[in-house]
């Protein structure tokens, strides 16, 4: 049976940022995923390294934050962390993000106050002195008119401006869990995929005992750690089902969803942030020289079909594009695929869709010793939240090795001749070989990043199973069935019209 200092179960970002802040910090480190690394929640969201504006929307009204300063303490510390984390971000992981113009319409109805929006954009500046800048600029009404995007908006006379200003997206979520994940076992962590923990113990021996089964072969196996970290995201609640342990709920799950679509040329690049007419947040976010837009929000279960989007999803995210831009009239046909996720909200029993705080919980002082858990993670504040687990670790356990040098750098692209326009294979030959991908969506979603361009991959998906063929061990015919497989994928999860493939 193998020891370590900590087991980390869960595989998406927060797992593996607590991994490589753990292994660098010198812990003997093993990290356990069920799926595949970033094939959760990690790999649903909006892609937005969010300055965090959300902490101050409309929901969160003056009289609420005065009447609960509780609630606004923590949103200001929230919107700091995030602008704090925005810059750090860019600055040390430029390759992995991007900057993008924002657009926030600013309706004389109110639904966004004017001094609201610029209240909270000037604070978001302030709590970051000498951070990356938002770039805020007041659009009056009469250049609105004349901008080509802008122009598109609905009730252009009820306008008092537009508020721009730069957001940074993730390019994207997914390579950016894996570069941390190699980054962990660079520094001498053990990280395995398709690996489930079924049963968590404190045994006798003041050591957690975890029973786990390799998916792909079906063995038990057993693993002992001093410290025990649940990163299991929307799925936190379980794995402490799984011990028995005294543990409060931690968990709201709630679905967000997202469309992807083709705008005109004159939106390129450009994107929105505004509040939906139930006063949810909205998002239309470029992606390449395509769109998505969403999110919602449903208080849900994290179960298979909840990262499934429904058809009165898609309805109701189209309405809400078309009353924002009444010209597109966007209808099913304009829908290229969709993806939901559930994601892991902090429990509280005042907010029925999760509270919007990222927390650590410790349970040492409650009677379940070396226990840290992590509720509410964020792509956007990540790596804060490895720092937190690891110091929480750090507080109960001694490392066992010399701490290393913790590294935030984008891992270097794979490229080579075989590559062409359509198609990294270079990069997707490297994820099978040393990237512990085993399936056609683990290469094409989050080796590389061809699974989320306008074909999904659909179209080049046979020549990528024939290319691995060498390295997985396929037949032909069974690289057949696994291209089939992907197609299937791309139908029953992202709704991708398989008839016109
Ligand atoms: C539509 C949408 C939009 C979003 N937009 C943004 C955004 O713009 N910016 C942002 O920062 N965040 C965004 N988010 C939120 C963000 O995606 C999540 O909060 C974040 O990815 C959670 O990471 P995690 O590691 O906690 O969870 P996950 O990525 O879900 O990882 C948890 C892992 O634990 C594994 N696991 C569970 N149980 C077990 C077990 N028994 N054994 C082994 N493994 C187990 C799961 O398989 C899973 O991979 C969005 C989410 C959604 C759905």
């Amino acid at each position: 049976m193998s020891v370590f200092d900590a087991v980390i179960v869960g595989g998406g970002i927060i797992g593996a940022s607590a991994a490589s802040h753990l292994a660098a910090a010198g812990f003997s480190t093993v990290l356990l995923e069920q799926g595949d690394f970033a094939g959760a929640t990690s790999g649903r969201s909006s892609r937005l390294q969010h300055c965090g504006l959300t902490y101050f929307s409309p929901g969160r009204s003056l009289a609420n934050f005065l009447f609960h300063p509780k609630l606004a303490l923590h949103s200001i510390d929230h919107a700091a962390r995030s602008m704090r984390e925005r810059s750090a971000f860019v600055r040390a992981t430029p390759e992995r993000v991007r900057p993008l113009t924002f657009f926030a319409p600013l309706y004389k109805d109110g639904s966004i106050p004017v001094w609201k929006a610029r209240l909270g954009l000037n604070l978001l500046e302030k709590l970051d002195p000498g951070g990356v800048s938002l770039d805020i600029r007041h659009i009056p009404p009469a250049e609105v008119r004349h901008h080509p995007a802008l122009t598109h908006l609905r009730d252009a006379g009820d306008l008092y401006g537009v508020l721009s200003f730069t957001e940074y997206q993730f390019d994207w979520p997914e390579r950016i869990c894996l570069d941390t994940i190699l980054h962990a076992r660079d520094a001498g962590a053990v990280t395995r995929n398709y690996v489930r923990v079924d049963k968590v113990e404190r045994t006798s021996d003041q050591f957690w005992t975890v029973t786990a089964v390799d998916l792909r072969t079906d063995l038990a196996f057993t693993v002992k750690a001093k410290a025990f970290v649940n990163a299991a995201g929307a799925w936190i609640d379980h794995v402490a089902r799984a011990g028995n342990l005294p543990i409060p709920r931690l968990n709201q799950g709630a679905k967000g969803t997202n469309i992807m679509v083709r705008l005109p040329e004159a939106f390129r690049g450009q994107g929105f942030e505004t509040i939906m007419r139930d006063g949810d947040p909205f998002y239309v976010i470029p992606w390449d020289d395509l769109h998505y837009f969403g999110p919602m929000d449903a208080a849900v279960e994290p179960t298979a079909e909840n990262f499934r989007t429904r058809d009165e999803e898609i309805s109701h995210l189209l309405a809400e594009m078309n009353h924002l831009f009444p010209t597109l009239q966007l209808g099913r046909k304009d829908v290229l695929y969709t993806w939901s996720g559930v994601r892991p909200r902090t429990f509280d029993p005042q907010a029925p869709m999760g509270g919007m705080t990222s927390e650590l919980h410790d349970f040492s002082r409650r009677g379940v010793p070396a226990y840290v858990t992590y509720s509410g993670g964020l792509i956007m504040t990540h790596r804060h939240a490895g720092r937190a687990i690891t110091a929480a670790v750090g507080s109960q356990i001694q490392p066992s090795g010399a701490s290393r040098p913790l590294t935030y750098a984008a891992r270097p692209p794979i490229t080579g001749p075989q590559d062409t326009d359509e198609l990294p294979m270079a990069a997707i030959r490297h994820g099978a070989t040393h990237e512990d991908a085993r399936t056609l969506t683990d290469m094409l979603f989050r080796r590389v990043k061809t699974g989320w361009g306008e074909r999904m991959g659909a179209d080049t998906v046979d020549d990528v199973a024939d290319g691995v063929r060498d390295i997985t061990g396929w037949s032909a015919a069974e690289a057949r069935r696994q291209a089939g497989d992907y197609r299937d994928f791309l139908a029953r999860e992202f709704n991708f019209p398989l008839a016109n493939s």
